[in-house]
């Protein structure tokens, strides 16, 4: 199928064809055609299906037919709702590709930057709103966005956005819109509470799979390292010095993982950058931007600051520590070996992480290949490190954290 089939106008066609884009992925075969049809839809499909083309490009064949996209007294017709600040950015970034030769516009929001810019943009006017949840309806309640005129509203990344808390602004965000508007919603997986939602703010929906992947890439090379703990961060200096070359993404489990791993690599050199939920929105802009540009070329990550976002050309993903659901594994590797591309993916496996390497191997039907000859060996009868608590005496006394403290505990993504 070709994206002519699909019925798309001709300035739409020459900004995909400028793209570079050939046929339409499945995503698109599969939405464009019920998404141009008004149908309210609920995609699974995971980042890298192209997915984003797949909302756009009807959404702006729409806005465009009706013909009504004047320059000045623009509303926003087509609301789009990301959960983080960097989907955010690059969803606009795509609209504007695709939209390069028409009259409509399309502008951005989200939080953790500097808040008056973006009421210049949105008091210009705009046909297109991309919004993380709550820097929209902060503008909303200042009055800087109507929502009176939204025919289109797209909950992306649905899955995350409810893990990161925002079930209720997404709620509010949809009864501030129009009754009768088209509901698009794009989720990596359906748990129960996707499915509730759906029930709840979507019309007859039409459901589109697209299969859920638990395979990894023949073109994908797997090795794996049993060490200890306490030797991990030695054993990624041994490989970085020996075997891994390239544009190379990290990943850790947490924030404080991520900032130590930064420190070494830095102080050994290395040309390094890192993403994580506590760094400001400009630093994780800059951060990205600097290893997409090739001025860094080790990316550290946790995976809900690096879900979603598009890096291409991955020569080697590094599972510094194991993600304990397996299905992240596969995403993992999957940012290496796209196109046709062969790439490799190293996982560190400690005695504590051997439970998750057993079923990351049952899900992709596959042993990964074990690298002995390395300086860190894991004695095989190694037990699980427990970390000991320092404190003694009663854990009533001091240091014990009250219920209001536990509430503003920080995120650790
Ligand atoms: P997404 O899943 O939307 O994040 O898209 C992943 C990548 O695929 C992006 O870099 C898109 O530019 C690219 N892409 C989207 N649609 C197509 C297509 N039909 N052909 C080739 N590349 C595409």
């Amino acid at each position: 199928m070709s994206f002519k089939d699909l019925k798309l106008n001709r300035p739409l066609l020459r900004a995909v064809a400028e793209a570079g884009y050939d046929n339409p992925t499945l995503v698109q075969e599969k939405s464009i055609p019920l998404i141009l049809e008004k149908r309210d839809v609920i995609v699974s499909a995971q980042t890298g299906t192209g997915k984003t083309a797949a909302f756009a490009l009807p959404i702006l064949q729409s806005l465009f037919d009706s013909q009504d996209a004047p320059k000045k007294g623009k509303q926003v017709k087509a609301l789009i709702i990301s959960p983080t600040r960097e989907l955010a950015s690059q969803i606009e970034e795509n609209f504007k590709t695709y939209s390069s030769y028409t009259n409509l516009r399309t502008g951005v929001i989200y939080g953790g930057v500097s808040i008056e810019p973006q009421k210049e943009i949105l008091k210009k006017g705009l046909d297109i709103l991309i919004a993380t949840p709550g820097r929209l309806l902060d503008l909303h309640k200042q009055d800087y966005v109507n929502l009176d005129y939204v025919e289109t509203l797209v909950l992306d990344e649905a899955d995350l956005m409810l893990d990161m808390g925002f079930i209720d602004d997404v709620k509010k965000i949809e009864r501030l819109c129009t009754k009768e508007k088209q509901v698009l919603l794009f989720s990596a997986t359906i748990p129960y509470k996707v499915e509730q939602l759906a029930n709840s703010i979507l019309t007859n929906p039409e459901r589109i799979e697209v299969a859920q992947n638990s395979s990894t890439s023949k073109n994908v090379n797997q090795f794996l390292y049993f060490v200890p703990k306490k030797n991990k961060i030695e054993l990624c200096l041994h490989v970085l010095r020996n075997t891994i070359k390239g544009n190379i993404i990290i990943f850790r489990r947490t924030k404080f993982g991520v900032d130590k791993l930064e420190q070494t690599l830095l102080k050994n050199g290395y040309k390094v950058t890192s993403i994580h939920g506590d760094k400001s929105q400009t630093a994780r802009q800059e951060a990205l931007d600097s290893f997409k540009k090739g001025e860094t070329n080790i990316l550290i990550a946790t995976d809900v600051a690096a879900r979603g976002i598009d890096i291409d050309n991955l020569d080697a993903v590094v599972n510094f520590d194991l993600p304990n659901i397996p299905e992240t594994y596969v995403h993992r590797i999957g940012r290496t070996a796209r196109a046709g591309k062969t790439g490799m993916a190293y996982a560190f496996c400690s005695a504590d992480e051997k439970t998750y390497i057993q079923s990351i191997q049952q899900l992709i039907h596959l042993q990964l290949d074990v690298v002995d000859d390395h300086p860190y060996p894991l004695d095989p009868k190694a037990k699980p490190e427990v970390h000991k608590s320092k404190r003694t005496g009663s854990k009533h006394k001091k240091g014990r954290k009250s219920v209001a403290s536990k509430k503003k505990k920080k995120r650790w993504y």
